[in-house]
This record gives structure tokens, C-alpha cells and sequence, in this order.
């Protein structure tokens, strides 16, 4: 068997289920928020990413880069909230670091997704145990940086990263949160799921759904 090829219609099709499943979970990011935020994370994710499958109907992006630069861009300009900068900086510099690559390796993958994390803390500043969306991508991008160095298959190793994201959005529970909205609770914030981080985990775990399809 062949493994799945990264190329501009698998990330398409990323795409695409990112929105149904934020739309899916949109109720349950938004309890999250509710609970140690404003309880607009939900709605706010999914304003973003139906703007971006709007846009994406009008276009053909030439690369996987070219279509996650576009896809960071709609978020920056039609979310609100710290989550959508912090998102559209991600998908930028992701597609950025992917250049007009057509077919991705999970290597460059790797790459990318270290540079999406990069450009989140460079913005947010925050470090890992801060009960933000960087504790869900942090182990992500670990476990797919350690499948590359062992040369796994992309379902393999996107399969990796996304339970090493959910994992990671689960471990945020226990902690106090240090950045954003929710740190104005100081320690009423501990015991509830962090909102950005359960989104980072459905992000990545739609990759996985559609590369292992
Ligand atoms: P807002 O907090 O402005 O209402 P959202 O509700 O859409 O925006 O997003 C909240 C999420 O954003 C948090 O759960 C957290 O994961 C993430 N977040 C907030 N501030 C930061 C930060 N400085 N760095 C990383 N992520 C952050
Ligand atoms: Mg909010």
C-alpha cells in the first residue's frame, strides 16, 4: 500500500473538516469558554473557518503553503478574540515554512508545524503549563518531529500527533492559567479543559481523520 500524499487536495480536504468539526463541536468550545473565559470561543471558531471554506470555494491555491497562508489571513481578518490572531499567525507561518512545496513530506510537515508553534509564542508569549492552546500543539509537534526522525508514514505520524494534541488539551484540566482571558480567574481556573487547547486538538485531529481516510 501507498501512503497518503500531502498535497494540496488532501490539505483542502483538512480544511474542510476542520469547519465541519468545529461546527460539529462548536457548542462544546464554547461551554469550555464559558466556564474560565466568555464563552465565545466556539462561535468565534466557527465564524472563522466557514469564512475560510467561503473562500475557498472561489479559489485553487497552487500548494499546500499557498492555501494555509490564505487560510491564516481569513482567520486574522474575520476572527476576533485572542484566538483568531493567534490561529492565523499559525496557519501563516506554517504555510510559509511549506513554500511551493506540492507534495509534503512529514518532515516538512514537522517543519511547519514547528514554525506554527513558533509563531503562536512569539504573539502570545506563552509557554507550555499556561493552560493555552500551546499545551495541545507543544507534544504535537514533539511526536511529529520524533515520527520523522523515524521515518513513519504520515498516518502513522499524524496519527501520533494527534493523540499526543489531545492528550496534551486533556492535561490542561489541573492546571491555572497564566495567559489570556482565563488567567484573570487565578485558581478558578483549575479543573476545566482549556478551550484553545481542546480546538488545537480537533485541528489536529481532523488531519488525522483525513489523512488516515
Ligand atoms: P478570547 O479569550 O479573546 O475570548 P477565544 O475565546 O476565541 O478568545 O480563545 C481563547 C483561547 O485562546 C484560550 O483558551 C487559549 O487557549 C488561547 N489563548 C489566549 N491567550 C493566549 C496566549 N497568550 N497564548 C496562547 N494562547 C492563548
Ligand atoms: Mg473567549
Amino acid at each position: 500500500m501507498t501512503g497518503t500524499a500531502l498535497d494540496t487536495a488532501l490539505f483542502t480536504a483538512w480544511i474542510e473538516e476542520v469547519t465541519r468539526t468545529v461546527r460539529a463541536e462548536k457548542d462544546r468550545l464554547t461551554r469550555l469558554d464559558a466556564a474560565i473565559g466568555d464563552a465565545d470561543h466556539g462561535t468565534n471558531l466557527d465564524r472563522g473557518f466557514t469564512a475560510v471554506t467561503q473562500a475557498l470555494a472561489g479559489t485553487e491555491p497552487g500548494s499546500p503553503g499557498a492555501l494555509l497562508a490564505m487560510v491564516g489571513s481569513t482567520l486574522i481578518r474575520k476572527v476576533g478574540g485572542a484566538s483568531g490572531p493567534l490561529y492565523g499567525m499559525a496557519f501563516r507561518e506554517a504555510g510559509k515554512a511549506l513554500g511551493d512545496t506540492c507534495e509534503v513530506s512529514v518532515a516538512e510537515l514537522s517543519t511547519a508545524l514547528e514554525a506554527a508553534l513558533a509563531g503562536i509564542q512569539r504573539l502570545g508569549s506563552a509557554a507550555e503549563g499556561d493552560k493555552t492552546m500551546v499545551d495541545a500543539l507543544a507534544p504535537a509537534v514533539r511526536a511529529l518531529a520524533q515520527a520523522a526522525r523515524e521515518g513513519k508514514e504520515p498516518s502513522a505520524a499524524v496519527g501520533a500527533a494527534a493523540s499526543a494534541a489531545l492528550a496534551g488539551a486533556q492535561a490542561t484540566v489541573p492546571m491555572q492559567a497564566r495567559k489570556g482571558r482565563a488567567s484573570y480567574l487565578g485558581p478558578r481556573s483549575v479543573g476545566h479543559e482549556d478551550p484553545g487547547a481542546a480546538s488545537t486538538a480537533l485541528i489536529v485531529g481532523a488531519l488525522r481523520a483525513v489523512v488516515t481516510r
